[in-house]
């Protein structure tokens, strides 16, 4: 029986980007259904033939994006779509998007083009090869994989700041939480079923989706891309909203900042006694008076400041754990192509 391949594409305000991404996705669901793509540097990749359908996470668009989906689907019904209430982000676009997906294998890719389409044939010729043309760096052949995802190995569409500080926070992230993050992973990744059911299986209100593919485990082969840049429209990221996605990846995979606060508090208090004694002995022995306000000062600041940083971790943590026990759906549907 042929395989059924789903593409999973978030979209919030995507108008612009739509129906050049449909024109895009054409001939590529065309040579998936032939079970052979040119890549068009003179190789042809030869694979099982699959079907393919499309869904749409409309993200609460205030846009035409969900009349053109619906139009799509009129006129396609392997073009599905589901839409919310509301603007929930991209994280509940994906989780709606891998629950209504039917396929046996499953695309995760953006609106915008920025995730080239001519990948998905390379990544389900990786996913399905029997021949196992990636053999690892010592010759050996690493086996059998469950997803195929890709990093950017060129930042064409990022600024050189932007980049040098998602590169730190790859770093950082990996350090804290025992992931492992490749620098420049995306969400463009192709998995098996069962992956995505994993995946599924891990419905916490906060999601940090980069951190839930690594945390389900399964082998996944990473391949580079060159990145190009939005087709049309608009990014939806605000340099705020890209560090709170930050700090989201950390705090949602690590206690680590926890652990920090403790060691360092013990540490303190030990220079705390240190000093205490050092004070006694020499005033006591030497007579020496007493350091005078501006250092008190300065040690008054410090503690409060660290005090409250580590408050603020605390908060953190709480914060999350609140909005986990109210169990609260990770998205509100409105309306999707299944309705009658
Ligand atoms: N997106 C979404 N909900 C949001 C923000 C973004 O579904 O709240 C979608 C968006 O339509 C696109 C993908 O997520 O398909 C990536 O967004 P964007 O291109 O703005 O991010 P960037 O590529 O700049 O990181
Ligand atoms: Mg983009």
């Amino acid at each position: 029986m042929r395989s059924l391949m789903t593409l999973v594409i978030p979209c919030y305000n995507e108008e612009k980007a739509l129906p050049l991404f449909m024109e895009a996705v054409a001939p590529v669901r065309a040579a998936l259904a032939a079970g052979e793509y040119d890549t068009g540097t003179g190789e042809v990749l030869v694979f099982d033939p699959c079907d393919t359908e499309l869904i749409f996470a409309d993200d609460g668009s205030t846009d035409c994006t969900l009349k053109f989906l619906r139009e799509y689907h009129a006129a396609d019904e392997t073009v599905r779509y589901v839409s919310f209430s509301r603007n929930f982000g991209k994280e509940a676009g994906i989780y709606a998007g891998l629950k209504a997906a039917k396929g046996d294998y499953i695309v995760l890719l953006d609106a915008d083009l920025q995730h080239p389409v001519e990948y998905i044939p390379v990544m389900y010729e990786a996913l399905t090869s029997k021949t196992l043309a990636f053999p690892d760096g010592d010759g050996s052949v690493r086996g059998h994989y469950d997803s195929v995802a890709m990093f950017r190995n060129k930042r064409k569409s990022d600024g050189r700041v932007r980049a040098f500080f998602s590169k730190c926070f790859f770093r950082l992230i990996n350090r804290l939480s025992g992931l492992h993050l490749v620098d420049g992973a995306t969400d463009f990744r192709m998995m098996t079923r069962k992956m995505a059911d994993s995946v599924l299986s891990m419905n916490e209100y906060n999601r940090f989706t980069k951190g839930i593919f690594n945390w389900v485990g399964y082998n996944t082969l990473w391949l580079p891309y060159d990145d190009a840049k939005r087709c049309a429209g608009d990014s939806k990221w605000t340099t705020a909203g890209l560090i709170r996605y930050g700090f989201e990846g950390i705090f949602a995979f690590s206690t680590k900042p926890l652990t920090i606060a403790f060691g360092l508090g013990i540490i303190l208090c030990l220079l705390a006694v240190i000093y205490a004694v050092y004070t006694v002995i020499s005033t006591l022995i030497f007579g020496n008076p007493v350091d005078g306000y501006p250092s008190i000062f300065t040690m008054v600041l410090l503690f409060g400041g660290i005090q409250l940083l580590f408050l603020g971790f605390l908060g953190q943590y709480m914060s999350r754990m609140y909005l986990e026990t109210k169990h609260r759906p990770i998205y509100i549907m409105k309306e999707s192509s299944e309705d009658k």
